[in-house]
């Protein structure tokens, strides 16, 4: 895989993409939320727009957008309604990673995703190994004329109502032993089961069921890569993963902190005889979690603009930390901002509570905290790198 040169700033016309959808998403956000429902409208709105394509290369008709321009779209989409923009976010930084790293193989899909409004979610995580993707359960099985036939269990499979196309790994036994496999599917007719709708704390409207892949045939065609390359793409591509999970809990954060900035004032406590901006405690978590959501958003963007570490490890390692201190980050200006708003901020009439509940998520989604940090760690004491993934 090959890293050209990286801008240090985002383009602005993407991020301005993505602001223009930001009123219509905002609007719809609770009503998706209060029916667990996915969604859909703000997908028809973002594939109308070109959104859905700006990680694809300009000369296959997207934007080519890079994987600081996604972080900078995604964060401004995200205070619009973080689900809709974590939904998009798996098939956004999927079509990046597949368009750098393996072109050749996925071009057909890549102009699909530019003219047609296909969409891409991809199946990694299983309940067998969590969100340590090195390690699949699902098996691929080769068959006799070619191609393979998949089975296995898939959970948190987000934007699954919208998908045209899969994006999916299992492992495969070769001379070598058990080696990974990833495969790009069109959305296949039988063979993939909703074992159970997506039912959760947060994210409500991201779709992200648990499906069963029941024996499911897949032609040669749809390999995308087998053994070394899958596994060492998800370190040399984790500029594209990481950091964009990151930002849309940036930009739950900021809507959150902008709710308590624009609301407080308009808010006048007649027992204390003072606009509740006056307070001085208001103040100052006002200034704190501005603070630190400027911390974030340069730790983030910094992280993704400079130019890779050529040790994957190390790599991988920064865009992980980078992710976590936003996502932690992220999760205390959202706490902050309800304890700040008040009581009131605890009903469902308004946007905090929901977006704490979203906020949530980002420490859930991989890396892990504790595989984050015990990495980062084994990177600077030199003991990382052992083959097969990080343990
Ligand atoms: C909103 C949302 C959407 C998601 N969407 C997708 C998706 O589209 N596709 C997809 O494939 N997955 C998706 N995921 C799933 C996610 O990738 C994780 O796989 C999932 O959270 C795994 O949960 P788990 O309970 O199995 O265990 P885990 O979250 O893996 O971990 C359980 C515990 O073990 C610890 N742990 C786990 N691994 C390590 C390690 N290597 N080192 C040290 N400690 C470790 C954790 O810190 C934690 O304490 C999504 C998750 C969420 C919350």
């Amino acid at each position: 895989m090959q890293h050209p040169s990286r801008p240090t700033e985002p383009r602005q016309e993407i991020v301005d993409l993505a602001a223009g959808l930001v009123p219509a998403l905002a609007a719809r956000a609770a009503g998706y939320d209060e029916a667990d429902a996915f969604c859909h409208e703000d997908f028809d709105e973002m594939v109308a727009a070109g959104y859905t394509a700006i990680t694809v290369p300009a000369e296959l008709g997207g934007m080519g957008a890079g994987a600081l321009d996604l972080v900078a779209a995604q964060s401004r989409l995200a205070e619009g309604n973080p689900a809709t923009a974590l939904a998009v976010n798996m098939h956004l930084h999927g079509v990046g990673l597949l368009a750098e790293g393996f072109r050749d193989r996925v071009e057909p899909f890549l102009k699909q995703v530019a003219t047609e409004g296909a969409i891409l979610a991809g199946g990694f995580s299983e309940p067998q190994s969590g969100g340590n993707w090195w390690y699949q359960a699902s098996t691929a099985t080769p068959l006799p004329g070619g191609g393979y036939r998949l089975s296995g269990t898939k959970t948190f499979f987000t934007g699954w109502p919208r998908a045209t196309h899969l994006f999916l790994s299992a492992a495969v036994e070769t001379e070598d032993g058990r080696e990974p496999i990833g495969f790009l599917v069109p959305r296949p007719e039988r063979g993939v089961r909703v074992l159970g709708d997506w039912k959760a704390m947060g994210m409500r409207a991201t779709g992200s069921h648990a499906l069963a892949i029941d024996d499911l045939e897949i032609p040669p065609e749809c390999v995308v890569a087998v053994g070394f390359p899958v596994a060492v793409s998800f370190l040399v591509g984790s500029h594209w993963s990481w950091p964009s999970f990151a930002s849309i809990f940036l930009g739950a954060a900021e809507a959150a902190f902008r709710h308590v900035a624009d609301g407080l004032p308009k808010r006048r406590n007649e027992g204390l005889g003072q606009s509740l901006a006056e307070l001085p405690g208001v103040q100052q978590a006002v200034g704190e979690m501005r603070m630190r959501l400027d911390a974030a958003r340069a730790t983030l963007l910094a992280a993704v603009a400079r130019p890779p570490d050529p040790d994957p490890v190390a790599h991988y390692g920064r865009m992980a930390g980078a992710k976590l201190f936003t996502c932690q980050t992220a999760l205390e200006v959202c706490t902050m901002a309800l304890r700040t708003a008040g009581g009131s901020g605890y009903l469902r009439t308004g946007p905090l509570e929901r977006l704490l509940r979203d906020a949530n998520a980002g420490l859930l989604l991989p890396p892990s905290h504790d595989a984050t940090l015990q990495w980062l760690g084994r990177v600077e004491l030199g003991t990382a790198g052992a083959p097969g993934g990080p343990r």
